[in-house]
């Protein structure tokens, strides 16, 4: 072992601690690294490159894919690089290693007028490397996207040890080579720890809106809540930072929320808003509850959510739902089992026929219908099945391909957040052409030749 290499762990309570995240599965690596610095890493990585080690890079192991686990070679986890190393007000970056927590990073920059625009709901657990290697995305990407455009330069060690300091061109206009190659900061972002390790990311920062207004507002049924999911979208009026959908199941675990229990009785879904209303003029409310009333909203039960500690009270709820799947889920491992999630997307106006056939296809296989709920402004919904055993699992899985068959008719994606870790692997065919698959595998092949780094995701 070189000078600045990490020492690779090799204690099972060390083990066992990094061998699971948000997918169900459990996988005990070999060894796991903890390194502090990006020479560490680069000697790791030079070492294991030369032996056909594996490393697979890990931050919060949020990942519900399985992408952050691996039962072979080293887990590299990235957590204890941690350090916020600028946040510059007047150029609006922030400079971070890997290790940092997506949510302190964003304190950080509010602290200084400034917005991350990033918003994974699992802020509080996740990296700004596990972010940036997955794409992350969450609620308010409705209006300002996923993390990609925020990235603006990475410091990444590649398979063979090399660290390499790439920066996105400034050009208006570009005709050089393919346009594959024209930012390769693009390479990284969402390549799930197979293309090389983040070991620092400059991120573009925006000014923190003056104002922000959240609004729950429930209806009698989906139908109802999803028809008026599609005409905001469609309105050249209002102009919503987020907008989530909740169904009857959703709703049920919300109420179980200090503060929600007794909410509109009679809703059996609802759906949640935010603006950011323009600096001097009031928030768009009226609008709002029109909107609502016309799709049979029950507006007289509309919450408002205004203040710092209201929005991040409706944060907590709304995050309860993948919470409280996620500990169900873990409760049904030792019979095989566990909380299968899907993150397909469609375009926003056939979210409401989407929803209902792939109720359909549940309820023609007998299975528990999910819980259905999340970024519904974007297509995007979270398909949540509870596996209570292996078996069930099987039929889970034979539904939601049979789902992502019909997702991909109506123009969707298989995985529009989450990506593809090795969870999701068999479905990449079923959107991808041969054509696309092989470009991958070039790419991956080019920049890894060994396959060390974290195999089993992606390809
Ligand atoms: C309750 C809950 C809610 C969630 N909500 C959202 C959501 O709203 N939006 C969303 O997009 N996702 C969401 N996720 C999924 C997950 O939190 C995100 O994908 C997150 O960005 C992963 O970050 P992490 O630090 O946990 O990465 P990990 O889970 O540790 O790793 C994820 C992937 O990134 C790679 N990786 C990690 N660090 C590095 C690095 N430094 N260099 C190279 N590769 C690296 C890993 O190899 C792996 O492939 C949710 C998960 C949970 C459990």
């Amino acid at each position: 072992m070189t000078e600045t290499a990490v020492r690779i762990e090799r204690d099972a309570d060390v083990r066992r601690a990094h061998a699971s995240d948000a997918s169900g599965l459990v996988l005990v690596p070999d060894g796991v690294a903890r390194p502090t610095s990006g020479e560490e890493v680069a000697a790791l990585l030079a070492e294991c490159n030369a032996i056909g080690a594996p490393v697979t890079a890990a931050g919060g192991q949020t990942s519900t894919t399985a992408a952050s686990i691996c039962d072979r070679g080293v887990l590299l986890s990235l957590r204890a690089m941690d350090r916020v190393l600028e946040v510059d007000a007047e150029r609006r970056v922030a400079r971070v290693e890997p290790g940092v927590i997506v949510a302190d990073l964003k304190r950080a920059c509010a602290a200084e007028g400034l917005l991350l625009p990033l918003d994974p709901t699992s802020e509080e657990e996740c990296t700004i490397g596990g972010a940036v290697a997955c794409n992350a995305s969450g609620a308010r990407s409705l209006r300002y996207g996923a993390t990609r455009p925020y990235v603006r330069a990475l410091t990444v060690v590649m398979a063979d040890g090399t660290l390499t300091q790439l920066r996105r061109p400034q050009l208006e206009k570009n005709t050089v080579g393919y346009a594959l190659a024209h930012d390769p900061v693009d390479w990284f972002v969402g390549s799930e720890g197979t293309l090389g390790v983040v070991v620092e990311a400059e991120l573009a920062l925006l000014p923190l809106p003056e104002q922000v207004v959240g609004l729950a507002l429930p209806f009698l049924s989906e139908a109802a809540a999803l028809r008026f999911v599609a005409a905001a979208r469609a309105s050249e009026s209002l102009n919503p930072r987020c907008i989530e959908y909740f169904d009857q199941l959703a709703l049920e675990i919300v109420r179980g929320v200090e503060g929600a229990r007794d909410w509109a009785p009679d809703a059996t879904a609802f759906v949640y808003v935010e603006e950011e209303p323009p600096v001097g003029l009031p928030p768009a409310l009226d609008a709002w509850l029109e909107l609502a009333e016309s799709a049979d909203g029950l507006v007289d039960d509309a919450r408002v959510y205004e203040g710092e500690g209201a929005l991040r009270e409706a944060r907590r709820v709304r995050h309860a739902v993948p919470a409280h799947m996620n500990e169900r889920g873990d409760a049904r491992r030792a019979f095989g089992g566990r909380k299968v999630s899907t993150d397909w997307a469609v375009p926003y106006a056939r979210l409401g026929e989407a929803i209902s056939r792939a109720r359909s296809l549940a309820r023609e296989a007998g299975i528990e219908q999910a819980v259905i709920y999340g970024h519904a402004g974007n297509g995007h919904p979270h398909q949540n099945f509870i596996a209570h055993d292996a078996d069930e699992l099987g039929r889970i899985e034979r539904v939601v391909e049979a789902t992502l068959r019909e997702v991909l008719a109506m123009g969707g994606t298989v995985a529009a957040e989450h990506g593809i870790g090795k969870l999701k692997r068999k479905w990449l065919p079923l959107q991808m052409t041969p054509l696309q698959l092989r470009g991958m595998q070039a790419m991956k092949h080019e920049l890894d030749p060994a396959g060390i780094l974290a195999p089993g995701n992606v390809l």
